[in-house]
Formats: C-alpha cells, sequence, structure tokens
C-alpha cells in the first residue's frame, strides 16, 4: 500500500486523531476481535461490546486518575445538551452560577435560563472575552459553579479551576481540552466533553460526576435525560453511539501508550509554543486574541493587518495542505487549533508557513 498523505490538520472539531488510531480501527474494520464481523454491527448487549466499553471507562479512570466516587457516562447529544441536563438533574429548584469566559460558556448559561434560575457570577464579554476573570462574584448558595476550561472559539483557557465557594459543585465543560493535561478530579462535582476534539470523534459526549450529585436528579425527568438512571445502567439504557465510543477508547488506550497526560501536557506545550512564539517575534503582523496569562494550549485564534491578507493566508495554507485555519465566524481572522493528536511536524509546518507568508505579505 503506498504511504498516505496526510494533512496537516488544524480543524477546530472534528478534529485530528491519531494516526495510529485510524489504523487500528482500519484493521479491525472488517472482523473484529474474531467475531467475523465490525464492532458496528454487533449487539451493544455482546461480550465483545461490553469489553470495549468497560476498557475506555477504565482507561479513562487511569488517565485522569478519577476517584471510585464518580460514575463515568458515555452520552448522546453532544455538549449541547449538557447545557440543559445539568440543570435539569443538579439545579433542583435554585440557581446556578456560570463564569463566562466566551462563547460557549454564554450559551451554557443561556440554556440554563431557559429552564430557571442562572446568572454569571464573571463575565468578561466587555473585554472582547480575552481575559480570565480575577474576581468572581459567587452566590454561596449556588447549586453548581459552572465554568468552560476552555473556550474553543476565542483561545481562552484556565490554567487552574475558579474557585467555587464551600460547598457549591464546580462544573465545567472541557469540551475542547478534554485529557489534553493531568487535573485534580476532586476538585470538581461533573466534568463534560463532546468527544469530537481530542478524545474521538462525534456523536458521544463524556460525563463524569460525583455519584452523591445524582441523588439531585429529580423523578420526573424523561430516562434520556436523567443521569441517574443512565449511570444506573452503565450508558446502555438503550442503544449507545457504539462506534464512537470504540474510537474514544482507543484514543484512551493511544493517550496511556504515549505515557499519560503529563507527557501530553508537555507535547502540547512545546506545540502551541512554537506557534505564540511566531506570532510574538512577528513584531505585530500576527495579533493573537487572547491575553498572554489566559493564552489556550488548544486553540489559537489570530488575526493579520487585514481581512484581504487573512484570506490569502488561509487560501495559500490549504494549498499546502495546512486545512482549517479560517477561524470561527464570530471572531473572524485565524485559528490554529492544536489538539493532543496534532504531530509535532504539523505544529512546525504551520510556523514556517507563518514566517514565510510574512516574508513575503509583510
Ligand atoms: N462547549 C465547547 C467548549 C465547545 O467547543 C463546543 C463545540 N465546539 C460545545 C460546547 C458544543 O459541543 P457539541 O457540538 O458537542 O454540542
Amino acid at each position: 500500500m503506498s504511504e498516505v498523505k496526510r494533512a496537516h490538520n488544524f480543524n477546530a472539531g472534528p478534529a485530528v486523531l491519531p494516526l495510529e488510531v485510524l489504523q487500528q480501527a482500519q484493521a479491525e474494520m472488517l472482523d473484529f476481535n474474531g467475531t467475523g464481523m465490525s464492532i458496528m454491527e454487533i449487539s451493544h448487549r455482546s461480550k465483545d461490546f461490553e469489553a470495549v466499553i468497560q476498557t475506555a471507562e477504565t482507561n479513562l479512570r487511569d488517565l485522569l486518575n478519577i476517584p471510585t466516587n464518580y460514575k463515568i457516562l458515555f452520552l448522546q447529544g453532544g455538549a449541547t445538551l449538557q447545557f440543559a441536563m445539568l440543570p435539569m438533574n443538579l439545579r433542583a429548584s435554585g440557581s446556578a452560577d456560570y463564569v463566562v469566559t466566551g462563547v460557549w460558556g454564554q450559551s451554557a448559561l443561556k440554556e440554563a435560563q431557559k429552564l430557571g434560575a442562572a446568572r454569571a457570577a464573571a463575565n468578561t464579554e466587555k473585554d472582547g472575552f480575552t481575559s480570565l476573570p480575577t474576581t468572581l462574584d459567587a452566590d454561596p448558595n449556588a447549586a453548581y459553579l459552572h465554568f468552560t476550561s476552555n473556550e474553543t472559539i476565542h483561545g481562552v483557557e484556565f490554567t487552574s479551576e475558579p474557585e467555587a465557594p464551600s460547598g457549591v459543585p464546580l462544573v465545567c465543560d472541557a469540551s475542547s481540552d478534554f485529557i489534553s493535561r493531568p487535573i485534580d478530579v476532586s476538585k470538581y462535582g461533573l466534568i463534560y466533553a463532546g468527544a469530537q476534539k481530542n478524545a474521538g470523534p462525534s456523536g458521544v459526549t463524556i460525563v463524569i460526576v460525583r455519584e452523591d450529585l445524582l441523588e439531585r436528579t429529580p423523578a420526573n425527568l424523561p430516562i434520556m435525560l436523567d443521569y441517574r438512571k443512565l449511570a444506573e445502567n452503565q450508558s446502555l439504557y438503550n442503544t449507545p453511539p457504539s462506534y464512537s465510543i470504540y474510537i474514544v477508547g482507543l484514543v484512551f488506550q493511544w493517550a496511556k501508550k504515549l505515557g499519560g497526560l503529563a507527557e501530553i501536557h508537555k507535547r502540547n506545550q512545546e506545540k502551541a509554543a512554537l506557534v505564540y512564539k511566531t506570532i510574538d517575534e512577528s513584531g505585530g503582523f500576527y495579533r493573537g486574541h487572547a491575553q498572554t496569562n489566559a493564552r489556550s494550549l488548544m486553540n489559537i485564534p489570530f488575526r493579520l493587518p487585514t481581512e484581504e491578507l487573512e484570506t490569502d493566508f488561509a487560501k495559500e495554507a490549504t494549498k499546502q495542505r495546512l486545512i482549517g485555519l479560517k477561524g470561527h465566524r464570530s471572531v473572524g481572522g485565524i485559528r490554529a487549533s492544536v489538539y493532543n493528536a496534532l504531530p509535532l511536524e504539523s505544529a512546525k509546518a504551520l510556523r514556517d508557513f507563518m514566517q514565510e507568508f510574512q516574508r513575503t505579505h509583510g
């Protein structure tokens, strides 16, 4: 077979997956584990699929060092469904707090407000979502305090958790920096993440929830919105997105084999530094969106002197197989997403392209 020529994939999500994972999925496609069938063609109640979902869970527990009093759920509906499921399950008749540092946090807050009381404990919109809040106006009686660890569009990432008032569970939308670095799960009440950035393909959303919080779930929720019911059934109440879960499991295995999250974090720092250094040394030709202390290791939005140059940049990059660099429509400019599975060579290729583009257009 001729060697595959992979693109330098800077897509924001769905995004680059590890080559080894794709190759293993390819090798197992026609005959999974000697069954003579693909994993897509077998029952979610079979012992083969049960092993897949259980191994995925065990490997995620290892990777994130998840304490035993947390449940792991593999759900559908994307992170967006969690914006609604979370308050439905955890808020009861109280009010919930949100730290808003970008469009995703704002969307989570708006969705929660449709269903009950929710407020912003901080909101950095006035500075164009370029920063992290320095103080919180947190409600000590809130049902939970929600934050978005990495704002995918604005490229703003928390390096440590915001402090919730004593007794208020911390809830995190970790969709775009999930398993990108070690975190202390015991600080959290609940973490959720759509898989399609760091953890796998779209179609599955991972929820890690402290067991005692499941007691808050009201009795009258529809089953598919009921964390407690879904947890009691090990995410197998109904047919789960089995292929997505299988790939997520392969990604967890890959991450462990690389050396775990400390090693992955180190690699992510190295890749992001290549791009930020190029921005900082460009004499203002490239301008990063986020303030330096809020810079994301996952998504790097930046501007060029004119929109015409930005259009040319994305076009010329695509010709050289640097894909997915056009910024989100709400921020404009360029965005490079440099997730776990992006090879170092791709970050180097972007740096070289940026330097060359500035030399020829600056
Ligand atoms: N939260 C964040 C931080 C995101 O980046 C995204 C998707 N880009 C979402 C939520 C929404 O995720 P989904 O498309 O899985 O509903």
